[in-house]
């Protein structure tokens, strides 16, 4: 940490970045490290790729990410809850032409990119690693900063839920409240406030539920066609797959997305992003790590190009194994 400190300080123009389709940890600690770089005095860029979700948008300061890196004279790139470079997206080529590169994450699958790295497998959530950072540089934390470490870990623990969820969380989150954050709030507009559309998906995507024949896994489907027919994003799958993991006896869930803008050689061949949650007795980072992808031992994903039928019998070849 003190490596990146002292980078930090020595820094002139900095970009700080998180993972293309963005969850709440990508983007509450992409704008906390963002508004504490720019307490230091530091010219600071926030980039992702992806627009931001609806639900993210009311988070302080969120107009200031850009999906645009016009220029190019960084000195410093902090690249944030990414467990590989590329997962930044199409900004790659820019990146590693920036003289340093600082990778702060959680992720078990993380490659070590970069050339400093401060990755913490045991924090809840990135934003947990920036809040340390944050401590260590004595910067003053404000509401707006605190809004976005709380929604990070909120987000990330899913609602301190996930295996993840440590003392860190709550004891961070509380002194978050100190400084202003008001739970109920933040909570209404990441869970609260959905769209018809995304309640339509829902019941679209808990009738594709289907279950493997020993009844450990089970596989939930988002095609194209069903977020045209309810006029919903991809986003507004976020957060479906816990239903399929839910089911009782359940060890591994699986939720394939068809991507938007995804289309392979032939008609039913496509982009689809797999996400797999176990119950904790399967490491799925493991599985996703052998498609390219990564994460965490309970939550974790990959893309791959093929056809849907292909995909499931893949999952369910898993479950032979369970
Ligand atoms: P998701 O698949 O979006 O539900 O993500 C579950 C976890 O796996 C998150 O921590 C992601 O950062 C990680 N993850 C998802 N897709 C990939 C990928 N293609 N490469 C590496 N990590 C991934
Ligand atoms: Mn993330
Ligand atoms: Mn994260």
């Amino acid at each position: 940490m003190d490596s990146i400190i002292s980078q930090i300080k020595n820094s002139h123009r900095i970009v700080v970045i998180s993972h293309t389709n963005p969850d709440g940890d990508a983007i509450g600690s992409l704008i906390a490290t963002g508004l504490s770089l720019k307490a230091l005095n530091k010219k600071t860029t926030l980039y992702n790729e992806s627009p931001i979700p609806a639900v993210y948008r009311f988070l302080p300061k969120v107009h200031q990410v850009v999906r645009k890196l016009d220029k190019t004279d960084y000195d410093l790139a902090i690249v944030l809850d990414c467990s590989n470079l590329e997962r930044i997206g199409t900004a790659v080529s820019v990146v590693n032409r920036i003289p340093l590169i600082v990778n702060i994450d959680h992720h078990i699958t993380n490659t070590h990119f970069g050339h400093i790295q401060l990755i913490d497998t045991s924090a809840c959530a990135t934003s947990e690693i920036v809040y340390w950072l944050i401590k260590k540089m004595n910067i003053p934390l404000d509401k707006f900063i605190a809004t976005a470490i709380y929604t990070g870990i909120l987000t990330d623990t899913g609602s301190f839920r996930f295996s993840n969820t440590n003392k860190a969380a709550f004891a961070i989150c509380r002194e978050m409240l100190d400084l202003g954050v008001d739970p109920y709030d933040i909570s209404q507009h990441v869970y609260g406030t959905y769209s018809l559309g995304r309640i339509k998906l829902l019941n679209l995507a808990l009738d594709s539920i289907e279950i493997s024949n020993n009844g450990k896994v089970s596989i939930m489907t988002l095609t194209k066609d069903m977020f045209v027919e309810t006029h919903t994003q991809p986003e507004d799958g976020d957060g479906l797959i816990n239903y399929a993991k839910r089911i009782q006896d359940i060890k591994v869930a699986a939720l394939i997305q068809e991507h938007h803008n995804g289309n392979g050689p032939s008609e039913d061949h496509s982009m689809y992003h797999v996400s797999l949650r176990s119950d904790g007795s399967v490491d799925v980072a493991t599985i996703a790590s052998t498609f390219g992808g990564g994460g965490h031992s309970s939550a974790a994903g990959f893309n791959i190009e093929s056809t849907l039928s292909e995909i499931k019998t893949i999952i369910l070849n898993l479950a032979n194994t369970m």
